[in-house]
C-alpha cells in the first residue's frame, strides 16, 4: 500500500516527539508500504511567527507573511528526515516547491491547483520515505512561497494521498479520532468508528478542529478514505468515509462550537428593496465571508435592523466597511458584539428526523442560555450565544442527545 501520514504541531513539538514520529514511520514502512510522510511546524511555531510580524507591523503584507511562515514546517520536514536516515531508512526532505504544489496567488489562504510530485514519485519508487513539508505551495511559475490557511497541513497531506494516488491518508494529531465534540471539554465525549465526510465537513467548518475544513471538502471531492489518529498511541483512529444507511440511525452525532464569531448589527435602514445587497455586496468584495443574516423589520414596516457574523479576525475590517455602507444608505447606527459563540449540533438523521431544533432550543432554555441568532441547514442547527455559556451549552448538549459514553 502507499499510505500518506499526517503529524500535526504536538505530534512533532520537540526533537524526542520527531524521534517517535520517525520510528513510526519506519515501522509501517519495514511491514511492506511505501510512506508520504506530511509535517506540521512544532506546536506554537506559527503563533510565534505571526505574533513577531504584528510586533513589527498591524498590516503586514501578506506575501511576505506567507514567505516567513512557511519556515516553520521546513524544519521539522527536515529535521524527521534526517531522524528516519538515523534510524537507517532512506529518506527525502520536500518543500511545497520541491514538491511541486501549484496554487492560486491568494497570500495566507491559497487554494491548491495541482501537484506535479515528480521527483517525489521517483523517490518513493526508489525505496525513499519521502517527508513533505505541509502548509506551503508555490505560485504558477514558481515566483511566490503560499500557505494554505490555518490548519493547512490536513490539506497538504489529503491533496498528496490524491495527487500519489494513496491508499489512506492517516492524519495523526493528539486525540485518537474525531469525538461527539471535543474531548477536552467534555471528557464523556464518545470517539466516533467512522463518520461521513458531509458530517466531518459541517463540524470542521462549525469549529471542530480536529481537521480543517478544506481538507475534508477535497477528501470528500476525490474521495480520499482518511483516518484520524492519535501519534501518541496505537488506538485504532476514526474513518471519515461515504455516508452509509446506519449512519442516518443517528439523529445526532456531534456538537462544535465556535469562538471565533462577531455580530454586527445595522440599526434603522430603509425597508426597500436593494438593501441588503448593497450591504453584502460591499463586504463580499472585501473578501469577508459572512456566516450568518438575520432582518427584523419594525412593526410600522417603514425600517429594519440586519444582524449578520462573520469571524472575530475581519471585525475591524468588516466594522469599517459596514460604517461606510450604513451612512451611505440612511440608516440610524451600527453596532458590534465580539464576546459571542456559535453552538451547533450536527448530523445525517436530521433529514429524516423532526423536532431536532425544538430539542435543541429547549435545552439550552432550560440552562438559562439565551438565543442570540438561529440558523438551519439540512443536516446542522447552530445558535449564537453569549461566550461565556461556551463550555456549559456544549455539555449541556451533548448530553441532552445522548452522545457522551454507555449512552449508545
Ligand atoms: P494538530 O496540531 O495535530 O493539527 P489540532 O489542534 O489542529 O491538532 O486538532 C486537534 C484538536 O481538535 C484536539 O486536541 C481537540 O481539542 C480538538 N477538537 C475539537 N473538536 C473535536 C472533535 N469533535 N473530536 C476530536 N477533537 C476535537
Ligand atoms: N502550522 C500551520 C498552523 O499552525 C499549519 C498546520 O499546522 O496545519 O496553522
Ligand atoms: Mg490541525
Amino acid at each position: 500500500m502507499l499510505i500518506v501520514q499526517k503529524y500535526g504541531g504536538t505530534s512533532v513539538a520537540n526533537v524526542d516527539r520527531i524521534k517517535a514520529v520517525a520510528k513510526r514511520v519506519v515501522k509501517t514502512a519495514k511491514e511492506g508500504h511505501k510512506v508520504a510522510v506530511v509535517v506540521s511546524a512544532m506546536a506554537g511555531e506559527t503563533d510565534k511567527l505571526i505574533n513577531l510580524a504584528h510586533q513589527v507591523s498591524s498590516a503586514p503584507r501578506e506575501r511576505e507573511m506567507d514567505l516567513m511562515l512557511s519556515s516553520g514546517e521546513r524544519v521539522t520536514c527536515a529535521l524527521t528526515a534526517i531522524a528516519i536516515e538515523e534510524l537507517g531508512h532512506k529518506a527525502m526532505a520536500f518543500t511545497g516547491r520541491q514538491m511541486g504544489i501549484i496554487t492560486d496567488d491568494v497570500h495566507t489562504k491559497a487554494k491548491i491547483e495541482k501537484i506535479a510530485g515528480e521527483r517525489a514519485k521517483k523517490a518513493l519508487d526508489e525505496g525513499y520515505i519521502i517527508v513533505v513539508a505541509g502548509f506551503q505551495g508555490i505560485t504558477e511559475g514558481g515566483s511566490d512561497v503560499t500557505t494554505l490557511g490555518r490548519g493547512g497541513s490536513d490539506l497538504s497531506a489529503v491533496a498528496i494521498a490524491s495527487a500519489l494516488n494513496a491508499d489512506l491518508c492517516e492524519i495523526y494529531t493528539d486525540v485518537d479520532g474525531v469525538y461527539t465534540t471535543d474531548p477536552n471539554i467534555v471528557p464523556e465525549a464518545r470517539k466516533l468508528n467512522k463518520i461521513s465526510y458531509e458530517e466531518m465537513l459541517e463540524l470542521a467548518s462549525l469549529g471542530a478542529k480536529v481537521l480543517q475544513t478544506r481538507s475534508v471538502e477535497f477528501a470528500m471531492k476525490y474521495e480520499v478514505p482518511v483516518v484520524v489518529r492519535s501519534s501518541f498511541n496505537d488506538n485504532q483512529g476514526t474513518l471519515v468515509t461515504k455516508e452509509d444507511k446506519d449512519m442516518e440511525k443517528v439523529v445526532v452525532s456531534g456538537v462544535a462550537y465556535d469562538k471565533n464569531q462577531a455580530k454586527i448589527t445595522v440599526m434603522g435602514v430603509p425597508d426597500k428593496p436593494g438593501i441588503a445587497a448593497r450591504l453584502f455586496k460591499g463586504i463580499a468584495d472585501a473578501g469577508i465571508v459572512v456566516d450568518m443574516i438575520v432582518q427584523n423589520v419594525s412593526s410600522d414596516g417603514k425600517a429594519a435592523d440586519i444582524s449578520f457574523t462573520v469571524p472575530r479576525t475581519d471585525t475591524k475590517k468588516t466594522l469599517k466597511l459596514t460604517e461606510g455602507i450604513a451612512k451611505e444608505l440612511g440608516a440610524k447606527g451600527v453596532d458590534m458584539k465580539e464576546d459571542i459563540a456559535k453552538i451547533s449540533i450536527v448530523g445525517v438523521g436530521m433529514r429524516t428526523h423532526s423536532g431536532v431544533a425544538s430539542q435543541m432550543f429547549e435545552t439550552l432554555a432550560k440552562h438559562s442560555v439565551n438565543i442570540i441568532m438561529i440558523s438551519t441547514s439540512e443536516i446542522k442547527v447552530s445558535c449564537i450565544i453569549d461566550a461565556k455559556y461556551t463550555e456549559l451549552a456544549v455539555r449541556v448538549l451533548h448530553d441532552a442527545f445522548g452522545l457522551a459514553q454507555g449512552k449508545v
